[in-house]
This record gives C-alpha cells, sequence and structure tokens, in this order.
C-alpha cells in the first residue's frame, strides 16, 4: 500500500463531504424535473410543454450525472474500507500514486481503464 494512512482519512472525509452535497443536489435536480414535468401538464400552450418537458429532462440528466458520481463515491468508500483501496479492481496491480492523485475515484489501472473504454467504444459501434 503507497498510500499513507493520513492521506486516505483526509481522502475519507473529502469523498464523505462531497457525498452529502451531491446526494442533496439529486434531491433537489429530482424535485425541479418533477416542477418542471407538472408545469408542462398545467399548460395548454405546446411551446411551453416541450420547454417544460426538456427542462425536466435537463434536470434529469444532470441529477444522473451526480448518481453515476455518487455510485463511484461509494465504490471507493467501500474500497477504502475494505482495504483494497488504490489496487486495480480488474487486474490487481497497484495503481500508481499519480493517478489516484489526478483521480481518486479511480478503481482501476490505467491500462485495464483503457481496455474498457476501448472495448464500450466497440460496442458502440457496433451498436
Ligand atoms: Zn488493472
Amino acid at each position: 500500500m503507497t498510500i499513507k494512512h493520513e492521506d486516505l482519512q483526509a481522502l475519507l472525509r473529502a469523498l464523505e463531504a462531497r457525498a452529502r452535497v451531491l446526494r442533496g443536489e439529486v434531491s433537489v435536480k429530482l424535485a425541479q424535473a418533477a416542477d418542471d414535468a407538472e408545469d408542462g401538464h398545467g399548460s395548454s400552450d405546446t411551446g411551453d410543454k416541450s420547454f417544460a418537458a426538456s427542462e425536466s429532462l435537463l434536470d434529469l440528466a444532470e441529477a444522473g450525472r451526480d448518481i453515476n458520481e455518487l455510485a463511484a463515491i461509494d465504490a471507493t468508500l467501500s474500497a477504502i474500507e475494505a482495504g483494497t483501496y488504490g489496487v486495480c479492481q480488474q487486474c490487481g496491480i497497484e495503481i500508481s500514486s499519480e493517478r489516484l492523485m489526478a483521480q481518486p475515484l479511480a478503481l482501476r489501472c490505467t491500462d485495464c481503464q483503457t481496455r474498457d473504454e476501448v472495448s464500450r467504444r466497440e460496442h458502440h459501434a457496433r451498436l
């Protein structure tokens, strides 16, 4: 383990704080999305309706991004608790501390991450 205990504790606290902010944002955005959708229903104007619908989708898309980040934070927090933080979940090698500094939520080494992104792109290309 290349990461110092106090660095891990600091990361843990930072991630927990970030998760709290994100959870707040998600609930606000979901409420906004519901409100915007509601506005659309109340209006007889089709322009208003489609505007409200796109606003609502935008809120949902933002909430979705936050939820993805929350999931990444949760995965990182459980890796820290399990003592596996900093080890690639795919191939088991230690992730370089430079990479972890740049991307504290990285659960895989650069090689595995790149392989995963390439195979995802190929999957999309096939669709
Ligand atoms: Zn790896």
